[in-house]
């Protein structure tokens, strides 16, 4: 699609219609907590359409997009090979709630791209995917206890929103209301990067402790990369003491690499949760691991786990059709990856010392803090004040970020070396 021609003076009326009217009947206006724009200070816009590497609002305005989705969309927007696909695949039937080839065969690309997937489960959102890996993992084990790092997201289930990052973070509830201290006492709190504070949950209650799990590189607290050997530590002192190690790769999976995280730290864990880019789009998770840990689940094993929806022929032919084509294409990760590198490094260059950009393949982060962000202690010395400030300055200009300190900037295969260019060019106005 051409890009359309850079707009100025943008007007806002449309979404600030429609926010007001949505505040009557949806909480705060919007289905998920970070999407209200209250860290940033000002309405959100209401989106229309989306095409390639650009989403259009309702007042007719057009942005580069880095959200994309907050990451599915690695192939871009409406990408039209997935979107035939689902078009067919609604002709057959929305949904059967009984099994289909489609399934095994999105099980079957699972497996060859990620083959500590030997088994995998679909589910309908990372928050399940999660939840019944942590299930899956006690079941195993026979234990209760389950490490989490600070700043860490894993969805909305009670047991893990516990010191959560992503849109908790943002709105300055990790820990959230409604949840029985009985539901998370059995979540131990560890330090991101500092091996030190999981020697010690380890060494008082190893023998109780079911699984670490982890975001093998940290994107919900801005991204924060783990420091060699930290992924390699978690997975020898998990086998020390006879846990999982599960790998939450919700936004890494398929994003670093056709074989995720673990693909590219050559890191194996017991368990892998996926969402996101699995499913092209549409509503889907997964979970999944070595087959005899797999066999807890039911109708195997004594595990219980199930869903409605889950396995969704529409949503599964998105993610068939989404996998193939990054199987396929592997210059994909290279392409996605230089932009990144591009943008990283235009950012680094205008703001100089005062910021630190984290960049590992189209995942990215500009912290407004002179420390190297490393950690839970130093993503969070950030200015969220300066961030709100860039963020208004960038959408105003047509560039699309997140709306919080505490989210990843996604690139996708559709971000051509002119919008790349089109964004550094606006940074340059931007004062430091
Ligand atoms: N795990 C990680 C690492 C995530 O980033 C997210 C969501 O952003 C989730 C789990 C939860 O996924 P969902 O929002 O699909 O429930």
């Amino acid at each position: 699609a051409a890009v359309p021609e850079m707009r100025r003076n943008m007007q806002y009326t449309e979404s600030e219609r429609l926010f007001e009217a949505s505040k009557k009947c949806i909480p705060g206006g919007v289905n998920s907590p970070v999407r209200a724009y209250q860290a940033v200070h000002r309405t959100p816009v209401f989106v229309e359409r989306a095409s390639g590497s650009h989403i259009y609002d309702v007042d007719g305005n057009a942005y580069i997009d880095y959200v994309c989705s907050w990451g599915p969309c690695i192939l871009g927007h409406a990408y039209l090979r997935v979107i035939k696909a689902v078009q067919a695949a609604c002709e057959n039937g929305l949904t059967y709630g009984a099994p289909t080839g489609k399934e095994l065969k999105l099980a079957e690309l699972i497996r060859s791209c990620i083959p500590s997937m030997e088994v995998s489960r679909l589910v309908s959102s990372g928050t399940e995917a999660t939840m019944s890996a942590i299930r899956v993992a006690r079941g195993f084990t026979g234990r209760d206890k389950v490490v989490k790092f600070r700043g860490c997201y894993h969805g909305h289930s009670d047991g893990l929103l516990v010191k959560a990052g992503s849109g908790a973070l943002t709105q300055s509830v990790p820990d959230s209301k409604g949840v029985p201290a009985d539901y998370t006492k059995n979540t131990l709190v560890a330090e991101y990067n500092q091996p030190d504070s999981v020697q010690k949950l380890f060494e008082t209650q190893g023998k109780e402790i079911a699984a670490i799990i982890v975001e093998p590189v940290a994107a919900n607290m801005g991204v924060v990369l783990p420091e060699p050997g930290f992924l390699e530590f978690l997975r020898k002192i998990t086998e020390d003491y006879g846990a999982l190690l599960i790998f939450d790769e919700v936004i890494t999976g398929f994003r670093l690499g056709i074989g995720g995280a673990q693909g590219y730290f050559h890191v194996t864990p017991d368990l892998t949760t996926l969402g996101k880019i699995i499913g092209g789009g549409m509503p889907v998770g997964a979970y999944g691991g070595r087959k005899e840990i797999m066999d807890m689940v039911a109708p195997v094993g004594p595990v219980y786990q199930a869903g409605t929806l889950s396995g969704n022929p529409i949503a599964t032919t998105a993610g068939i059709e989404t996998l193939t084509i990054l199987k396929e294409t592997p210059e994909i990760y290279t392409q996605i990856e230089a932009s990144a590198r591009t943008l990283a490094e235009g950012m680094r260059g205008h703001f100089g010392e005062s910021v630190c950009v984290n960049q590992i393949g189209s995942l990215m982060s500009i912290f407004f803090t002179a420390q190297k962000v490393k950690d839970y202690e130093t993503a969070t010395s950030s200015d969220i004040s300066r961030y709100a400030d860039y963020f208004n300055y960038m959408l105003d200009h047509q560039i699309y970020l997140a709306p919080s300190q505490f989210e990843a900037m996604f690139v996708s295969a559709a971000h051509t070396a002119e919008d790349i260019a089109q964004t550094c060019e606006v940074l340059r106005g931007y004062g430091r």
